[in-house]
């Protein structure tokens, strides 16, 4: 399904401040909440989807490479790997969009399945991590499949990420029960709803560690390499910034984990020159081609193609090759192949081909008409506009 732009979707103009797009998404998170909409599937889709907009827009990095790159830019036109939120995220995310007691309010509504089972709000976040990826043209013209070695903080395997030297070393925290929370009962807009806040004795973990997990010392997280899967899409730009949701640092104690940016360099191509989808090679071409007519061959990003040159071809002429150029990251096309075109003009010339070219001083049809002056003067301007 393509997706909205979030503009659209949380109804705010381009230029609207973060203020305005709080205020937007606080509307429309409360028009589409699940407790007011219980087992409407389309309202929760709506929901889903104001808060992914509302994730990509109140962030400045985010929004920056939104408007550069449209859904691509912050990981929405790839799909798999990249962005889709679940409403736990949603929830511990957003939460605070309604600020102080309310925001707990979100938590604690009932019947709401696939959110809340066991009422803990995680408290640790871990910090989001950011790598370069460089491609060739090659592989931005396909899109591909990378493996990278990241050096992150990663859960410990020894403790399963609680810090507790094993099921014994902790004990069930007296002021939560064990549930990381504490609930009150409060009166809001939307009626009467539970709140709940993070323990403030365990920290919402609802245990309290008597004996550290010694791999770790207690923390949770270790530092060390992972092989992580990064699915780049056809048509990346070189600046371009993917999100991989909870691939970066790992929490202290099993809270969320960060995310990871993948920025994409882009290596230069030996022949091509990359104009967003388009593509130009400069064809220096020699004199007896451009004067008879000829065919010459052509780089693509993936081989090479014959062209055809038309006798009498001028100088800065620029032939296009449709749907030769790289796809849009968006999926709107494919962009063209420009083949820029120049003469060689020979800097020595032996005794005979000099004799030959003092022959044409004379000729009429080597020198410019006016047509050929009006269209020249016209190009090069063009340049310079
Ligand atoms: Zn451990
Ligand atoms: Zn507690």
């Amino acid at each position: 399904m393509a997706k909205r732009d979030y503009y659209e979707v949380l109804e705010v103009s381009k230029t609207a401040s973060v203020e305005e797009i709080k205020k937007a998404y606080r509307k429309k998170a409360l028009q589409y909440h699940p407790d007011k909409n219980p087992g409407d599937k389309i309202a929760e889709e709506k929901f889903k989807e104001a808060a992914e907009a509302y994730e990509v827009l109140s962030n400045a990095n985010k929004r920056q490479q939104y408007d550069r790159f449209g859904h691509a830019g912050v990981g929405g036109a790839a799909g798999g790997d990249f962005g889709g939120m679940s409403m736990d995220d949603i929830f511990a995310q957003f939460g605070d969009i309604f600020g102080g007691h309310f925001g707990g309010a979100f938590r604690g509504f009932s019947g709401f399945s696939g959110f809340g089972g066991n009422g803990r709000q995680p408290v640790n976040h871990g910090s989001d991590l950011r790598i370069k990826v460089s491609l060739s043209l090659n592989e931005i013209a396909t899109g591909i499949v990378k493996k990278v070695k990241v050096n992150k903080l990663n859960m410990c395997s020894h403790c399963g990420g609680s810090g507790a030297k094993d099921s014994h070393s902790s004990k069930t925290c007296h002021t939560c029960n064990g549930s990381g929370v504490v609930t009150q009962v409060q009166r809001t807009i939307l009626g009467q709803m539970q709140t709940q806040n993070v323990c403030p004795t365990c920290g919402g973990s609802g245990h309290i560690i008597t004996d550290k997990c010694t791999v770790c010392n207690g923390e949770g997280v270790m530092r060390g390499e992972e092989m992580i899967t990064i699915n780049i899409p056809a048509g990346v730009q070189e600046g371009m910034q993917l999100s991989m949701r909870g691939k970066g640092n790992a929490a202290r104690r099993g809270g969320i984990p960060g995310d990871l940016y993948v920025v994409i360099e882009e290596e230069p191509h030996k022949e091509l020159i990359r104009d967003g989808n388009d593509l130009i090679y400069n064809l220096l071409l020699d004199l007896p081609t451009a004067v008879l007519g000829g065919t010459i061959e052509i780089p693509t990003v993936d081989s090479r193609v014959k062209v055809k040159i038309d006798r009498g071809t001028q100088p800065g002429k620029v032939l296009r090759l449709r749907g030769k150029g790289l796809p849009d990251v968006n999926r709107y096309g494919t962009g063209d192949l420009l083949v820029n075109i120049g003469v060689y003009i020979p800097e020595t010339l032996s005794t005979e081909e000099r004799r030959i070219f003092e022959h044409f001083h004379s000729s009429d049809n080597f020198k410019p008409n006016g047509n050929a002056t009006r269209n020249f003067f016209y190009r090069v301007k063009q340049m310079f506009d």
